[in-house]
């Protein structure tokens, strides 16, 4: 056990994801000092995506969003400071201070501030009718806005943004979903998948304008339409998922390298203090390939709070994990896995037609990443040959065919 498992003080803030596995973490490998974390939330550390899929469409009690009982914190010997937002950090005291004026010294601090909506910079953006999806209150006040016959035009068809679709046009909204790019899901899918997507989504009742950019917001008082692509959309309400800035402004004002997010090193040290670490939506760490990048999802949000508490705790360790993602959209359970890149060879494996398949990436013979639908037997494989380094498996190539690269 080093010295610093057994005195020392660790501040972590935000009080989400990442820190409540660091929490666990830490006092599992036996860090015995204190421990205490802020967040600027009233509650507890809980889930995000149910915000957009079970939470939002009323299947999921609120109790059970939350990460861990009320009791994990107190039982952790953590102090939880809740409604507090960290406003500055005093490196050279070794200080985290809050609005309230309240100092709390640390010797290793961990932020894990996550990340905000994307904000739409266009006239009209402050009209009321104009919702965003970040927080539990985000997702309350959208569903008490999701009434039956209202018409509903999201704007980006990224995940959140056909998740809200998927549950908007069950409640029986009209759905509009008006997109930048030529395709839904275009950052992150390959074009099989957002073309499947697509049209389960039509075939629900849900209709696109891709290649359209919203132009600006109209209403006297409240949001009544939409200017995009040069055509005026009547509406009564309006959700904007066009992405996630990191929270690296608490950082960035403390003098921490940051380039939209907090850059860490492969331990999640950041890379200007060595008492200082970042983890999960707001940290750009540096892979084994030497490649910065910036997650966002729960898993890396959960190995990378893991692998900066094994670093705090001075016993770092190589971080090798495989990102991995999902959405849940009507039956459709999407899990993705590894990370794809332009330029990769795409292998189809299973039938569309039957909402059962996989789109396989290989890059010089390896499997790189993959995207099942409702597969989970091929997801659960073939993470694990990602993660070996490994060619994909004969039985695969059976029956599957190639198509155009992604
Ligand atoms: C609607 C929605 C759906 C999602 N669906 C999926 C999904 O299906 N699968 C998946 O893998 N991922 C999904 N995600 C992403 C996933 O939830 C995030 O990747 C994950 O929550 C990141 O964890 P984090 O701890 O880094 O940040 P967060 O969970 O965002 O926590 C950060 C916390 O820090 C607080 N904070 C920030 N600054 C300060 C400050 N200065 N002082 C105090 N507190 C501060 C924030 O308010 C927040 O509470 C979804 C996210 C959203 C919003």
């Amino acid at each position: 056990m080093s010295g610093f498992s057994q005195s020392g003080s660790i501040v972590i803030v935000g009080a989400g994801q990442a820190a409540a596995q660091a929490v666990a973490t830490l006092r599992a490998e036996h860090f015995e000092g204190s421990l205490t974390v802020i967040g600027d939330e009233p509650h507890a550390p809980y889930q995000r995506p149910p915000l957009s899929k079970s939470y939002l469409s009323g299947e999921l009690d609120h109790e059970r969003l939350f990460l861990r009982p009320d009791a994990f914190y107190p039982s952790m010997s953590c102090h939880l400071l809740l409604n507090c937002h960290a406003t500055r950090i005093d490196r050279r005291s070794k200080r985290v201070i809050l609005q309230d004026g309240r100092h709390i010294a640390y010797d290793k601090l961990l932020l894990a501030t996550g990340g905000r909506a994307r904000r739409i910079a266009v006239p009209g953006e402050e009209l009321p009718g104009i919702h965003y999806l970040r927080s539990l209150a985000d997702s309350r006040a959208l569903s008490e806005a999701l009434v039956e016959g209202r018409r509903l035009a999201i704007i980006g068809a990224g995940y959140i943004g056909l998740e809200i679709a998927a549950v908007a046009v069950k409640r029986g909204l009209d759905v509009v979903v008006i997109e930048l790019t030529s395709r839904v899901m275009s950052r992150t899918a390959s074009e099989p998948v957002s073309r499947f997507y697509q049209q389960v989504h039509e075939q629900a009742g849900v209709r696109f304008m891709l290649n359209a950019s919203v132009e600006r917001f109209e209403g006297a008082g409240g949001l009544e339409a939409i200017w995009a692509g040069g055509h005026r959309l009547e509406t009564d309400l309006a959700v904007v998922g066009i992405g996630v800035a990191p929270n690296d402004s608490l950082a960035g004002e403390a003098g921490l390298d940051c380039a939209a997010g907090v850059r860490v090193d492969q331990q999640f040290r950041t890379l200007t203090d060595p008492a200082v670490f970042a983890a999960g939506d707001c940290a750009r760490y540096t892979d084994l390939q030497g490649v910065e990048r910036r997650l966002e999802c729960v898993q890396s949000a959960i190995d990378q709070a893991k692998f900066a508490a094994y670093s705090m705790l001075e016993a770092p360790r190589e971080f090798r994990e495989v990102p991995w993602f999902w959405s849940d959209q009507y039956d459709l359970k999407l899990r993705i896995a590894g990370i794809a890149q332009p330029g990769d060879q795409l292998v189809l494996h299973g039938n569309p037609a039957a909402r059962k398949f996989v789109v396989f990436h290989l890059r010089e013979g390896r499997l790189i990443a993959l995207e099942s639908v409702n597969s989970p037997s091929e997801y659960v494989a073939g993470r694990k040959v990602i993660a070996a380094g490994g060619s994909l498996p004969s039985q695969w190539l059976a029956g599957s065919s190639y198509c155009s690269a992604a």
